[in-house]
Parts: structure tokens; C-alpha cells; sequence
């Protein structure tokens, strides 16, 4: 039985959707107005690990990630580049779709923008005036966040009672709380706005939110996620605003939370130096690397991004690729009923620790299990080979094929492993120099051999000395 620890009541609860083995989950997106940084790709290769093991688990599910296409800063960064916000969000949204197709992740069934749902957002917002949530100002409508019986249950934040006095002393229409936030801004000279009741505006940030998981998901979720930084103000003020607007509690049953991507200990932020954009990050390292190093750190744990964690991933996803490749090589053989065993134990385990929140390091503990105990099939195979002077060895064809299904199984989840390099060709340049190594080593120049070892290496792929010859495989 799956559990998963909620953000709204603190603890671990089972996990039961609305509807049987359906789950419907909205996690929300990036604002558009640059390409995406590597925390990003953290918070949504983490919420396809989980996707991906809600129908790995057999359920039906259904993923929703928002595109915010109107915002300060993409009017600010539109101003900059002498574009419109609808010309950046098209440039930026083309390459999000791109940096997550690299990054291995499925794409969401649905990714709604905001400007395509003004309309809905204005009902909206309407419907909270008519329920009392909301108030005129001189520069917008806003939540009264008072007047929502429970506001802070999912961020515990104490609600400052502050007034600002200044609608009674000047009869100027000011906010009338310092917590109550925007759900329309009227147009300053100059920005982009859409006719309203209350005149030309645009949206506040959070409405978007519970419109687009309303229009698309319904009015009750299953799963709600961001990161930790969203829980306040941004789903805080997301449950405020559809419980009062749609009437239905509660908004979301399960609301799960990613820790930050840090940079070698350190907020990443462009005054630092320390912010890395997708492209950049792919364009340094293999995306089923980062994955990979994604998916040892359980999804709500902070986690630290530095050249070292990533050449740790390196090594560790090579033991697993490693494993694979010499797997598709075994011919023929005994059957040995280890194999099956080993199959069967890692799948319980990898169940049990995937079903307790989601614990990605601990399954993964016991799939490098996997890939040990496979490694001493077969040593032990190899060597009974050796000792017979026969190929029939202790590890037969189907054992190998039944470790392999098993770990394309895992992968389903994970998609970091390789299962295609056995067959990818080598370009023509490595090609040559792959023979001129060899025609050293037979020459026993080891020193030349060494040097095109070397010159591979730079083209990104190894070699490994073994006793049936050298083999070569790709790395990042
Ligand atoms: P934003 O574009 O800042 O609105 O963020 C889009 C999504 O990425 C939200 O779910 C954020 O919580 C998440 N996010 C932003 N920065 C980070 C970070 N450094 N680490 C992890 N997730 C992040
Ligand atoms: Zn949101």
C-alpha cells in the first residue's frame, strides 16, 4: 500500500484518490520568461519519477503542469528584449518542451497557459466577489484572506492582523489586509491587459492555479506539488481561493512538496554565478546522469548540485549500464535459480521502499544489491566456464534475459538506465582510432595504445581490456 507524507496534515497517510486507481495531479509550472534553471528540472524530473511509479503501480493518471505566460518578470524581460510577452513565452515555452523531452521526462497531458484562460479566470474571481472572498481597490481586486475560515492549515502561518487603516481614513481603496493578496491588477500604462469588469487588468499570480486544476482536472485533486518554496503564499493561497470560489473542501487530498536544488551549498541565484540554466547543464553532462542523480535523493530532501555528486551519479549509473551490457551477452547456458529469486526478492523490496513516500535512495540501495549479486552470477558463471572449458555455464541465456526485463521494468520508473548502446554505431572517426589501438597494443606499444585510450576517452567512450577483447562503451 502506497503512502505518502502530506504537507497539509504533516504525516504519512495512505494513499486513496477520489476515484479508484485514477489520480489526478497538478504540479505547477515555470514562468516563461527564460529558459528553465536546474532547479526546475529537479522539481519535475522528481514529480515524473512519481508519476511514473503511480502507473507503474497500475494506476490511470492524470498530470497537469501550468505555463505562467503573463507576470512581472515576463514583463520586465519582454520590455528588455523589445518583445511582447507573447513572443518570449513562445520562444520559451518551445524550449521547456525541448529541455524536458532531454531530460527523459513524459510530457504532461495537459499544459495550460494563462493567457487562454482569461475568461475562466474572470468568473472566477467574480465568483469570489459574490461569496464575499474578494474586494475593489484602486489597483485591483483582491482575497480577503480573513473572511477564509482556515487560511494557514497547510502552511501554518499566522495571520497578520494588521489592517491597513487607510480605506477608512482616506476612503482611498487600499488592501484592507496586509495578507490579502492580488486576484486582478489593473493596468498600468504600457503593460499588457485584457478588458474586465473592473476595467483593463491582468491576473494575480495564484488565480491561475486553481482555475487551470478546476478547468482541467476538476474541482477536487488527488495530488498537488511544487517545491517547498510554493507552500507560502502561492498553495496557501490556491486552497483560499477554489474552496471559496468552487464551494468543494478540500481542494487537494495530498499535497507533496520537493526540496531545493542547491549549488555546491548555495541558493543558486545569478548575482552568485552559481545559476545553471537546462541547456547548459545538458549541454556538460548526459541527462540520464542527472536523472540518475535526481532519483538517489528522495524527492522532498534539499539537494546539493557540484561536479563531484555528478561524476558519483556517473559512476554509479556506469554499474548498472555495465551490468546490462554484460547481461546481453550471455549465450546459452544452465538455468540457474538464483536468477529468478534474485528478481523476485529486489522487486518486493523495491516495491516496499518506492511505496513508503516515494523512497527513491532506499530503492535504489537495493538495486545496487541487484546489480552485485548479478555480478556474481556471473563471475560464477564465467568461471565454471573457464574451469569446464565449455560455454554451457552456470547462467543461461534466459536468466540473463529475465535480470534485464527486471531492470527495464525499474526503468519504466527511473529511465536513466541504457539498454541500446550494445547496438549504437560507432562514428567513423572512433572507428579508426579503435583500430590503430589495437594494432598497438598487438605491436605491444602500450605508451600509443595508452594515447589513443586517451584520444577515445575525449570522443566520450571507454575501453575495457577483457579476456574476450576490448569492448568500448559511450560515456557522458
Ligand atoms: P518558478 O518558475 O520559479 O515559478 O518555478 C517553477 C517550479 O520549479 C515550482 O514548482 C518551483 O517550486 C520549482 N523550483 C523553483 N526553483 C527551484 C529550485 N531551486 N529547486 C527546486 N525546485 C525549484
Ligand atoms: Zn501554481
Amino acid at each position: 500500500m502506497l503512502r505518502v507524507q502530506n504537507t497539509l496534515s504533516k504525516q504519512l497517510e495512505d494513499f486513496k484518490p477520489l476515484k479508484d486507481r485514477e489520480v489526478r495531479m497538478y504540479v505547477c509550472g515555470p514562468t516563461v520568461y527564460g529558459p528553465g534553471h536546474i532547479g526546475h528540472a529537479r522539481t519535475y524530473t522528481a514529480f515524473d519519477v512519481i508519476r511514473r511509479y503511480l502507473e507503474y503501480s497500475g494506476y490511470k493518471v492524470r498530470y497537469v503542469v501550468n505555463l505562467t505566460d503573463v507576470h512581472d518578470d515576463m514583463i520586465k524581460r519582454a520590455n528588455e528584449q523589445g518583445i511582447t510577452i507573447f513572443e518570449l513565452a513562445e520562444k520559451n515555452i518551445k524550449l521547456f518542451f525541448k529541455d524536458m523531452d532531454a531530460l527523459g521526462i513524459k510530457p504532461a497531458n495537459e499544459n495550460p497557459r494563462v493567457t487562454e484562460h482569461i475568461k475562466e479566470i474572470i468568473d472566477t474571481i467574480q465568483a469570489l466577489e459574490k461569496n464575499g472572498f474578494a474586494y475593489e481597490t484602486e489597483d485591483g481586486v483582491y482575497y480577503s484572506v480573513t473572511r477564509f475560515k482556515g487560511y494557514g492549515r497547510l502552511s501554518g502561518i499566522k495571520l497578520d492582523k494588521r489592517v491597513t487603516g487607510t480605506r477608512v481614513e482616506t476612503d482611498k481603496y487600499e488592501k484592507e489586509n496586509v495578507t490579502d493578496f492580488a486576484l486582478w491588477k489593473k493596468a498600468k500604462p504600457g503593460e499588457p491587459s485584457w478588458e474586465s469588469p473592473w476595467g483593463q487588468g491582468r491576473p494575480g499570480w495564484h488565480i491561475e492555479c486553481s482555475v487551470m486544476a478546476r478547468k482541467h482536472l476538476g474541482e477536487q485533486l488527488d495530488i498537488h506539488g511544487g517545491a517547498i518554496d510554493l507552500i507560502f503564499p502561492h498553495h496557501e493561497n490556491e486552497i483560499a481561493q477554489s474552496e471559496a470560489a468552487f464551494g468543494k473542501a478540500p481542494f487537494v487530498k495530498y499535497w507533496l512538496h520537493t526540496g531545493f536544488l542547491n549549488v555546491k551549498g548555495e541558493k543558486m541565484s545569478k548575482s552568485l554565478g552559481n545559476y545553471i540554466t537546462i541547456p547548459e547543464l545538458l549541454a556538460r553532462y548526459d541527462p540520464k546522469v542527472f536523472r540518475f542523480f535526481i532519483a538517489n535523493v528522495h524527492y522532498r530532501s534539499r539537494i546539493d548540485f557540484s561536479e563531484d555528486a555528478m561524476a558519483q551519479a556517473k559512476a554509479g549509473l556506469e554499474k548498472f549500464n555495465r551490468l546490462i551490457e554484460a547481461l546481453q551477452e550471455v549465450k546459452g547456458g544452465k538455468d540457474h535459480p538464483a536468477a529468478l529469486h534474485l528478481v523476485n526478492e529486489t522487486r518486493t523490496a523495491f516495491t516496499e521502499h518506492m511505496d513508503a513516500d516515494f523512497n527513491t535512495p532506499n530503492a535504489f540501495a537495493t538495486l545496487f544489491n541487484f546489480v552485485s549479486e548479478a555480478n556474481k552470477l556471473l563471475a560464477e558463471a564465467a568461471a565454471e566456464a573457464a574451469a569446464e572449458a565449455t560455454a554451457e555455464t552456470a547462467l543461461s541465456e534466459k536468466d540473463a534475459k529475465a535480470l534485464l526485463d527486471f531492470l527495464r521494468e525499474i526503468n519504466q520508473v527511473f529511465n536513466c538506465f541504457s539498454f541500446e548502446r550494445a547496438k549504437a554505431e560507432l562514428p567513423a572517426e572512433a572507428k579508426k582510432l579503435l583500430d590503430e589501438r589495437e594494432a598497438a597494443r598487438k605491436a605491444k606499444d602500450f605508451k600509443k595504445s595508452d594515447e589513443f585510450r586517451a584520444k577515445l576517452r575525449a570522443l566520450g567512450i571507454e575501453l575495457d581490456d577483457t579476456r574476450d577483447g576490448v569492448k568500448w562503451r559511450k560515456v557522458a
